[in-house]
């Protein structure tokens, strides 16, 4: 992955940097504001991560000890961690084999009478079904957070991904389509819960240091609960809306690189990889591919010879329940968890990825896992 970040972003930069408030002010509301009507939701609130996002966004669903959050094992380990800083225990369930997304059927057998949340990944931008989910939880009382991390840009039902969520938390890491060097946004239509984001977002404060600083009067500030330093910075903010301005096109591009992705590795036996689902469209955040289970190499190996190229690219998604972190919690049962994070590999996919560059990497996949043809003249 390689951003697409250039000169624009380092003059909005450097205009924040001049204007002299470089903490959360008035670029951040702007992002805030612009972002959620991107999204076609009512609120968005700025945090310094998608990890603090996910954070506030079980808090403030009232989760804690001695409940339960369901979340993937098959995702980056911040969507678990979530789950246990606000006391709650993380239950790992397993994902479709064509989506690597939770749904009902994989999310079912976990539950139980402590089950409070469902932590609703959109893994590597391919939208997860949102209204499914909805019939298992809502009847149940379970919320739904969707960890959106990877999705921005991504369309569900013909809307952009967190516009039908309760709450929805995205990414601006320099790994994800949109990047202010660390951030992340919640968005929700709920303008009550956006007022409670802010506050814990900002240490539990009742005014935030704009409102003090437009007043003319002195304002004394109260803390109403414990609340975190979650902010992002103007300076971020200020790179985040040019970033934002270039979304439909990081987007037509990835889609139009990875359809080629799509064509050109299509010949290689029994290979799977990251699609559209029915109802949706993904904006390829990561472009994986699941290596048959009689591929002539194995995953690691082809990482390797990938290396040997100049291409880097990446094993799968992760599975957090057999990292040391979780791993000492019990056994899991996660078939195509386990299957998907030892057999699959992210190819490069980024902007200015070139067609040379993209057919270089197709080359390298066809030599190695494309059986050798039959030599002519031999007599075998
Ligand atoms: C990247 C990612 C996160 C964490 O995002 P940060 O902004 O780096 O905290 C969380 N969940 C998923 C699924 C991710 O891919």
């Amino acid at each position: 992955m390689r951003p697409w970040i250039g000169d624009e972003e380092a003059a909005a930069a450097a205009a924040a940097v001049a204007s002299g408030w470089v903490a959360q002010g008035p670029r951040v509301a702007e992002f805030e504001r612009a972002f959620a009507a991107s999204i076609g939701v009512g609120h968005g609130v700025a945090v310094s991560s998608c990890t603090a996002a996910l954070h506030l966004a079980l808090l403030a669903a009232g989760i804690g000890h001695g409940d339960e959050v369901v979340v993937p094992s098959l995702s980056f380990i911040a969507t678990a961690n979530a789950a246990r800083y606000v006391g709650a225990r993380p239950v790992f369930a397993d994902v479709d084999a064509v989506t690597l997304n939770l749904t009902p059927e994989t999310v079912e057998p976990v539950l139980t009478a402590r089950t409070r949340a469902v932590i609703l990944v959109d893994q590597c931008g391919v939208p997860a079904d949102l209204d499914a989910m909805r019939k298992l939880c809502d009847v149940r009382g379970i919320a739904i957070v969707e960890d959106a991390a990877c999705a921005v840009g991504a369309e569900y039902r013909g809307r952009p991904v967190g516009a039908s969520a309760d709450v929805a938390a995205f990414s601006f890491h320099p790994r994800k389509l949109l990047t202010t060097g660390e951030g992340g946004m919640i968005v929700t239509p709920d303008g009550e819960l956006a007022a409670r984001l802010r506050r814990l977002r900002e240490h539990g404060m009742d005014v935030s240091a704009v409102q003090r600083h437009a007043s003319r009067q002195p304002v004394i500030e109260r803390y109403l609960e414990t609340g975190y330093n979650y902010r992002m910075t103007d300076i971020q903010a200020a790179v985040g809306l040019v970033q934002l301005g270039k979304l439909p096109a990081l987007v037509a591009r990835r889609r139009e690189l990875a359809a080629r992705y799509q064509r050109l590795l299509a010949t290689i036996p029994g290979m799977r990889m990251i699609a559209d689902p029915e109802y949706g469209q993904t904006n390829f955040q990561s472009f994986w591919l699941l290596l048959p289970e009689d591929a002539p190499v194995g995953r690691d190996e082809l990482l390797r010879l990938l290396a040997a190229e100049g291409i880097s690219a990446r094993r799968g998604i992760m599975a957090a329940h057999s990292e040391p972190a979780y791993a000492h919690e019990g056994s899991w049962t996660l078939p195509v968890t386990e299957r998907v994070t030892a057999n699959s590999l992210i190819l490069p996919l980024f902007h200015d990825l070139s067609l040379a560059e993209q057919d270089l990497i197709v080359d390298v996949m066809k030599d190695a896992l494309v059986a050798a043809k039959p030599v002519i003249g031999d007599s075998r």
